[in-house]
């Protein structure tokens, strides 16, 4: 066998509204998968939606706000039922709200941690146990370089990207039995809307620090995440697997 096999799967994806999710639902609708497109606005993950179906793949857009627990969890159960399993699931969604810590509100830290991490506790605890029943799972959890090394500025992002390697690492080991996998793919700079924002000084300040000397694009991080979700990949998990161009070698 080689390649990437996908058997009748469905898959849900947060943050597939833009950048890295949109990258990762067009690269496993391609594969044939059937992808539920979740974002914040019903316009983009409407879009992404759309356009993977007119090129004749499988997907259905939900705009669910991912740092709503009780709407997270009403969702997942509702898609459960409407599409009868969820073979796949992305934790993807985040949001920045960067400052130094001594100017760091108490609200952009709730915020973050919410939205990243605490998020990832809500999707997995509804769909990952319909997973293990199934005997079959794959669960990857979009982190990042700065949950890994740290990054001034990022106090509150860094924390819920950490978070999101324990969690991760502490699902693998209740679900491995189970033929369940999870594991967490951490980028580096990608060139996204999140990113867009650095000044060019900054973008290109930040490219010396990568050996590529260049920023990723949002496919690299997707054909990553594919494989993960593979078939192919049901022996890798608990691992962190970082796309970042050599940064943090
Ligand atoms: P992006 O372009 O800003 O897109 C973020 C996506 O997440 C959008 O679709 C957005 O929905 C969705 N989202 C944000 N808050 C949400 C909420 N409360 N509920 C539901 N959906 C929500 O970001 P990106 O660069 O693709 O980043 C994707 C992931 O990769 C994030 O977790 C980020 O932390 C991580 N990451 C990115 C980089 C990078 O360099 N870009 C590096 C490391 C890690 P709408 O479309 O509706 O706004």
């Amino acid at each position: 066998m080689s390649g990437m096999t996908f058997t009748n799967r469905t898959a849900l994806v947060t943050g597939a509204g833009r950048g890295i999710g949109k990258a990762i639902a067009e690269v496993l609708a391609a594969q044939g998968v059937t992808v539920i497109c979740v974002s914040k606005s019903a316009e983009s993950c409407g879009a992404v939606a759309a356009a993977i179906t007119a090129t004749g793949g499988k997907a259905v857009a939900r705009a669910v706000d991912v740092a709503d627990g009780p709407a997270v969890a009403a969702a997942a159960e509702a898609l459960l039922k409407e599409f009868g399993k969820i073979d796949i699931l992305v934790n993807n969604a985040g949001i920045t709200k960067d400052g130094l810590l001594a100017r760091m509100s108490e609200a952009d830290w709730n915020a973050v941690i919410s939205t990243n991490l605490t998020s990832c506790f809500h999707w997995t605890k509804v769909i990952g146990w319909p997973m293990c029943r199934a005997r079959w799972g794959r669960i990857v959890n979009i982190s990042s370089v700065s949950g890994l090394v740290g990054n001034a500025g990022q106090a509150n992002y860094a924390a819920a990207k950490a978070g999101m390697v324990g969690f991760t690492k502490s699902v693998a080991k209740e679900f491995a039995r189970r033929g369940v996998t999870a594991n967490v793919v951490a980028p580096g700079f990608i060139k996204t809307d999140m990113t867009a924002g650095l000044s060019a000084e900054v973008q290109t300040a930040a490219a010396q620090f990568i050996p590529m000397q260049r920023f990723g694009e949002a496919a690299d991080i997707a054909h990553a995440v594919a494989f993960l979700c593979a078939e192919e990949a049901g022996y890798i998990t608990g691992q962190v697997f970082t796309v970042d161009g050599g940064m943090t070698m």
